[in-house]
């Protein structure tokens, strides 16, 4: 295809010795997974695009918005044990952390609350606002913003999970962040997963 292109279904056939009902679900998978274009009374080319070109640009057109799990959030006022029950209760290993109005103030992880627990700190008494990242300290992502974006922050700040934002300004102009919900590893792993089915 690449040496004769464009070139129609029956001189493919000829050429390879085949027929052309043999050749039929071939030049479909082909042409459906856009790596040959196909252009009536003219035949088939290659489009220079190949699997891999394909795969990448399956991954930079995904949003977060489209992989994301839906938001598990505490009170800053809670205790690390509630904490704990939460993130077992929930089965997540990160838990967004909310104000009185239920804007994100933090962010708590299985190892900030560990090791509360093994200093001997009461675990039932203290709120789990003294224990996590707080902001302006947290690293975020916007429903609209690419996996691929969310994928460098996880690495770069090396970090399980990235609370999925929407930006909400209050009447006297200050910004607060809306949790809308949160992307972790297991989401990107997952969609991996997916791709490397449909494509294998
Ligand atoms: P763990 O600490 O359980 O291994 P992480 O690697 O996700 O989990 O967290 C490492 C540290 O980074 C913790 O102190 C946690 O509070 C903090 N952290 C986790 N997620 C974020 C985030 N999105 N923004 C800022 N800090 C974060």
């Amino acid at each position: 295809m690449k040496e004769k292109g464009p070139i129609t279904g029956e001189q493919i056939a000829d050429l390879l010795e085949l027929t052309r009902a043999t050749l039929r679900p071939d030049l479909a998978i082909l042409t459906m997974s856009g790596i040959l274009e196909a252009r009536p009374r003219v035949g088939y080319y290659y489009n220079g695009r190949s699997g891999n070109t394909l795969v990448a640009r399956a991954i930079s057109k995904l949003r977060v918005k489209d992989i994301k799990s839906l938001p598990v959030v505490a009170r800053e006022t809670v205790s690390v044990y509630d904490a704990v029950v939460t993130m077992f209760t929930e089965d997540v290993g990160t838990l967004s952390v909310v104000d009185g109005d239920g804007y994100l103030s933090g962010v708590v992880s299985r190892k900030d609350l560990l090791k509360i627990a093994i200093s001997g700190g009461d675990v039932h008494k203290m709120p789990v606002g003294m224990v996590m990242t707080r902001m302006p300290n947290i690293i975020t992502v916007t429903p609209d913003d690419t996996v691929y974006l969310a994928a460098k922050r996880l690495i770069t700040h090396q970090i399980d999970a990235l609370p999925v934002v929407r930006t909400f300004v209050q009447p006297n102009g200050q910004e607060r962040l809306e949790v809308v919900g949160r992307l972790t590893k297991t989401n990107i792993t997952r969609f991996f997963v997916e791709l490397a089915n449909d494509e294998l």
